[in-house]
């Protein structure tokens, strides 16, 4: 037995931890009694593109072909929509040899992660980070090398950036918008990032790739996420319909490896052999053949930016200090005692179900997830009150 594959199955993640806690306590108290914060789960269904798709395959398709196995890095007429949805939608040049086909980002992430990396290599994570990020980089045999960024905006300190890439670095992975602070990239940003890395990939005398995940790139409420391909030639966009199309137990997803990229043809040969590797060959095709309808649609997002107005505005009158969310359906809220986990145990008290940041590798705050009903959050408002006033006393 591999021990420590025993040992990652034992300690199952933070967030997966709270939510089967919340479990118990709803059977107990009733769903509607409990503040459950914790998952990122979408709460709004998907388009009604997807059902319409979904419905005319089982009506109009042979059913042995519909599920039978796709290539296996995925099915060419989904592999050409999704590039050309990329050309139109970005102006980067895409075809379909350039997509991969995914169980959603997550699979994206390690099988990128897996193509790009030797045993000892570097990868460069701006905390906070996704947490899971720590299993996927030690699965492909290389080390993690953390960048805090700056409080109370999350923004990217570049001087740190600059500094923690060094020889061994083969990228640097980002996320925005940003799960767990909301937080999106400016153009100037994205600039900078790119710069950065062609100066460090000059100075070692190797390509250093930037990997961006990008669940949550059409959830954006103020001003859209840049598309880091047009800022960065060597990109790897590795994407997911799990939020977007509110689809994240169907486990759909893709990895756009750009023909500008540096070695492309090599890069996505060897994505290939990551996901044969892995058994990540042909992702669900109902899905594949579903979503090629859909890679112009996003579900209807307005009812995340309803709870993102209530509850940023709530919070930031009782005195709790939060950054408001550009993106994704996250807030991020700084301890009123500076511990993350005497927060999130205090909340518990009162019915509230939150994530404490220790594993999105920060300390002192605590993730609401807000992709909940509009009514959770407004009843949860007196139950954050009575919290707030326990640190005021
Ligand atoms: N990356 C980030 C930043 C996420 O928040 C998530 C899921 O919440 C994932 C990756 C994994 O997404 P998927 O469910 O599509 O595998």
């Amino acid at each position: 037995m591999n021990g420590k594959m025993a040992a990652l199955g034992k300690s199952p993640s933070k967030i997966r931890e709270i939510f089967e806690y919340s479990r118990g306590r709803k059977a107990l108290l009733g769903e509607e009694n409990v503040f459950d914060f914790s998952l990122g789960n979408p709460s709004i269904p998907a388009p009604d593109s997807v059902n319409k798709s979904i419905k005319m395959l089982i009506e109009e398709r042979d059913s042995v072909a519909l599920h039978g196995y796709t290539s296996a890095q995925g099915d060419l007429g989904v592999r050409k929509a999704i590039a050309e949805s990329i050309e139109k939608r970005f102006g980067t040049a895409a075809a379909a040899d350039d997509i991969y086909m995914t169980c959603g980002a997550a699979a994206s992430l390690t099988i990128t992660l897996k193509a790009l990396c030797e045993p000892g290599d570097e990868v460069v994570v701006l905390a906070p980070f996704f947490p899971e990020y720590s299993v996927f980089i030690e699965n492909a045999g290389a080390v993690k090398r953390v960048v805090n960024t700056v409080a109370p905006d999350f923004n990217i300190d570049f001087d740190a950036l600059e500094s923690a890439i060094n020889e061994k670095t083969v990228a640097v992975l980002i996320n925005f918008p940003n799960n767990p602070t909301g937080a999106i990239l400016s153009a100037d940003e994205a600039k900078k990032i790119g710069d950065i890395l062609t100066s460090k990939s000059e100075e070692f005398s190797h390509t250093v790739y930037l990997i961006s995940d990008e669940p949550y790139r059409e959830l954006t409420y103020e001003a859209a996420s840049p598309f880091m391909p047009c800022f960065y030639s060597n990109t790897i966009v590795d994407y997911s319909f799990s939020k977007s199309l509110s689809l994240p137990g169907e486990r759909i997803g893709y990895i756009f490896v750009p023909s500008s990229c540096e070695n492309s043809r090599d890069i996505y040969a060897a994505i290939c052999g990551a996901g044969r590797s892995m058994g990540y060959v042909c992702a669900p095709s109902l899905m594949q053949y579903a979503i090629t309808n859909c890679v112009y649609d996003t579900s209807d997002i307005s009812a995340y930016n309803k709870n993102r107005v209530l509850f940023y505005n709530a919070l930031t009158k009782m005195g709790y200090t939060v950054t408001k969310p550009g993106g994704a359906f996250y807030l991020f809220v700084k301890s009123p005692s500076g511990d993350a986990g005497e927060f999130c145990e205090r909340a518990k008290k009162h019915e509230i179900l939150m994530v404490p940041s220790d594993s999105f590798g920060i300390k002192g705050y605590a993730r609401i997830a807000y992709c909940v009903k509009y009514e959770m959050i407004e009843k949860s408002i007196p139950a954050f009150k009575a919290l707030m006033e326990e640190y005021k006393k």
